[in-house]
């Protein structure tokens, strides 16, 4: 580890135990950096009903959830329904929804709680994008999974999902196909939505990192695929910059410190990673608060 490395690690506001006792003293600025806790952009929480997008099951109930981000390090996180996501009805968005006010109002300060709804009821969605907003103080949207469902973004439904959004000031997370992602900048430009996921193939990863580079009012998630592909942190930085990248793990499907690790190991500055882990979002949230 040359000096420079290890002064970046020091300055990173990341430390370990480890990175504590072989390191050289800390100036006082940096004993602050470690209590600033990383911001997980992308959780799915599991649901009162079972459900829950973890293939095999190990974190069946919300104490396990939380039990698992501990060990992961991870004190703070956007929460979403995985019940919601696959919601036909609204009823079923409206339960999911209701769980993650209720979770996050139990560990408050710890998450907060996301709107996600499917347009196939489309004024009960937009009655509840608007409840979700202004009753519950919400300020996300998402993660939507299309796919999961099988509705279309390119749809007079899903423009006035967006209209709406663009009204409420919602910040949204969009799950994307590369396609979509150019829809969806090129017909929402004034939209601030969040893309997850890098990509999945080397020319996918790399027209999706352009597309957010293009697109001011746009972040990416690195959640997922694409994030252990070494050296694609590092040219989604270089493209987009590091404002606009953030730490997202899609808990509970993914694993949160592996994304945290290629973080910790990316060839970026101190400020560049904090930014990553938890100051971008921290930013981003709080302009819509
Ligand atoms: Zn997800």
């Amino acid at each position: 580890m040359s000096f420079h490395h290890r002064r970046q690690i020091l300055t990173g506001g990341l430390l370990s135990l480890v990175d504590l006792v072989s390191g050289a003293p800390l100036k006082r600025e940096d004993v602050s950096g470690p209590r600033r806790s990383i911001f997980d952009a992308h959780l799915h929480i599991p649901s009162d009903n079972g459900e829950n997008f973890q293939w095999n099951l190990i974190t069946r109930t919300m104490d396990d959830f939380v039990r698992y981000l501990d060990r992961c390090n991870v004190r703070r996180g956007v929460i979403s329904s995985s019940r919601s996501n696959l919601a036909r009805t609204a009823v079923d968005f409206r339960a999911g929804n209701r769980e993650v006010a209720k979770y996050a109002e139990k560990y408050r300060g710890r998450f907060r709680g996301s709107c996600v709804i499917t347009p196939f009821e489309i004024e009960e969605a937009l009655r509840e994008m608007e409840e979700c907003r202004k009753q519950l103080g919400f300020v996300w949207l998402g993660e939507t999974c299309n796919y999961m469902t099988g509705y279309k973004y390119d749809s007079p439904e899903w423009t006035r999902v967006m209209d709406s959004a663009r009204q409420l000031n919602y910040i949204l997370h969009i799950h994307a196909n590369t396609a979509e992602m150019r829809y969806l900048t090129a017909r929402f430009p004034d939209a601030t939505i969040v893309f997850p996921h890098l990509g999945g193939s080397k020319n996918d990863i790399f027209e999706r990192i352009s597309i957010v580079a293009a697109s001011p009012n746009t972040f990416f998630d690195i959640a997922g695929s694409g994030i252990e592909r070494v050296g694609i942190l590092e040219r989604a930085v270089k493209e987009i910059g590091s404002d606009r990248v953030l730490y997202g793990s899609d808990f509970t499907i993914n694993e949160p410190s592996a994304v945290i690790a290629r973080v910790r190991n990316a060839f970026l500055t101190a400020e560049e990673r904090e930014k990553i882990l938890y100051r971008n979002l921290e930013r981003l949230l709080k302009s819509r608060s």
